[in-house]
């Protein structure tokens, strides 16, 4: 079905020609005709899906109509959980209102950086505000902005905002908000917070779950590589070094991680650059800008990375360090792949990670073979294998002693294997 028959304005079908998308993802096809016609919206997708054209299109559409006098008074609000994805949905709808008749105003608004360029900006009103939900608080607070007249709230990766410790902010928000409103509501996943906040939210609201099927389950190759932790690195360089990759993002557990691997690969001559949320925002800009434009080949990220980010032709995403979780891992490969791109996903995997790769596998209902690299074949067993000489079990992360005392069965078994 084209976006032709989902009762979208002239203008509005002309900006997403100009964006070369030919059909509406699923998520689209459900939501947009919903909203048109006023209704609120839980979207559950997977990131990629195409979820800002979803929200962003009915939106506009509901400006195009509204009369003159309501010009520049904030009338949709966007909350998102991070700076990047508040740029990105930013300029997604700035593209996507370029043709519109009337000229409408789209305010990115963010912390971590200095507020009076953006009360400046905000002078003489504005019609689409975009932000996270701090900032926006500090912009009210500081009369620079007011949410009375809004019309239309949107909510992008509620959990992620959740997550990230928005909910109080979420809470006054909506308290400045006016009672009559349309609510678009997405998120990945909806443990118990988010779906009390759906609940107290939303009004009969228009349900969407787009389940990933062969169609928008992008095609990510997942590979699992058994190294020993210890020569995660070594095995990185020889990767982008031998496979001449021309971007890739590595995932690690900490910001000290993050610094500390792009510093070794950079003394190995290979331009890298680290990604967490102690960098200034100016910092964080930049990184992103050259990687989108080619001018930086590899960047080292935490999970602040994970979320929303939209890298065009990123064909590979490596996690140095597994993710802490299921949900996670989805994230971090999901930033490869993206619209109907393909992608490699690859995870090292070391004796003592090994366990809790296997329960991120078992939940993501997936069976990697651990692949060994020629010069990186691991020396370290996984876990369960080693036991010490007197059938405790060994922790071979640590060295020490892992958790229970023995049972009998175990003394029995560590018996046999000594052949006593
Ligand atoms: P999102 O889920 O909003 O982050 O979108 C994921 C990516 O899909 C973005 O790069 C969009 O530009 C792209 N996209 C959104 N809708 C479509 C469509 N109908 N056809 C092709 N690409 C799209």
């Amino acid at each position: 079905m084209p976006f032709s028959s989902l009762g979208l304005s002239p203008s509005l079908l002309r900006a997403v020609g100009a964006k070369a998308y030919l059909t509406p993802t699923p998520i689209q096809l459900a939501a947009i005709p919903a909203a048109l016609q006023g209704r609120d919206v839980l979207g559950s997708a997977q990131t990629g899906s195409g979820k800002t054209v979803a929200f962003a299109l009915p939106l506009l559409q509901q400006l195009e109509n509204a009369p003159l006098e309501s010009l520049r008074r904030v009338r949709a609000l966007i909350l998102v959980p991070t700076r990047e994805l508040c740029t990105q949905v930013g300029e997604e709808i700035r593209s996507l209102a370029a043709h519109l008749p009337r000229s409408l105003k789209v305010s990115i608004v963010f912390g971590g950086v200095s507020i009076n360029p953006q009360m400046m900006r905000l002078r003489g009103g504005t019609d689409i505000v975009v932000a996270t939900p701090g900032r926006l608080l500090d912009l009210v607070h500081h009369n620079a902005l007011v949410l009375g007249s809004v019309t239309t709230l949107v909510l992008d990766e509620a959990d992620r905002l959740f997550d990230m410790g928005f909910s109080e902010e979420l809470g006054r928000i909506l308290s400045l908000l006016p009672e009559k409103r349309q609510n678009l509501f997405f998120s990945a996943t909806f443990p118990p917070a988010v779906q009390a906040l759906a609940q107290t939210l939303l009004r009969d609201p228009v349900r969407i779950e787009v389940l990933p099927t062969p169609q928008t389950q992008p095609a990510i190759a997942q590979r699992a590589i058994a190294v020993d932790a210890s020569r995660r690195t070594q095995l990185l360089r020889h990767l982008i070094q031998q496979n001449h990759w021309s971007r890739v993002l590595v995932f690690v557990a900490t910001k000290h991680a993050a610094e500390m691997v792009a510093d070794k690969l950079r003394k190995a001559r290979i331009y890298a650059e680290p990604f967490h949320g102690e960098l200034s925002q100016g910092k964080r800009t930049q990184v992103l800008a050259d990687f989108k434009a080619s001018r930086l080949k590899v960047v080292i990220a935490t999970d602040v990375a994970a979320r929303g980010l939209d890298i065009a032709q990123l064909p590979v995403v490596v996690n140095f360090d597994l993710p802490r979780s299921a949900v996670d891992y989805t994230h971090r490969i999901g930033r490869t792949g993206r619209a109907g791109e393909s992608g490699v996903a690859l995870s090292f995997v070391s004796a003592d990670t090994e366990a809790h790769f296997r329960l991120i596998e078992k939940r993501q209902g997936l069976n990697l073979p651990l692949e060994q690299m020629e010069g990186f074949e691991p020396l370290q067993t996984a876990v369960p294998a080693a036991m010490s000489t007197d059938g405790i079990p060994f922790d071979a992360s640590t060295g020490g002693i892992k958790g229970k005392r023995p049972s009998k069965k175990d003394k029995l078994r560590a018996a046999a294997a000594r052949g006593q």
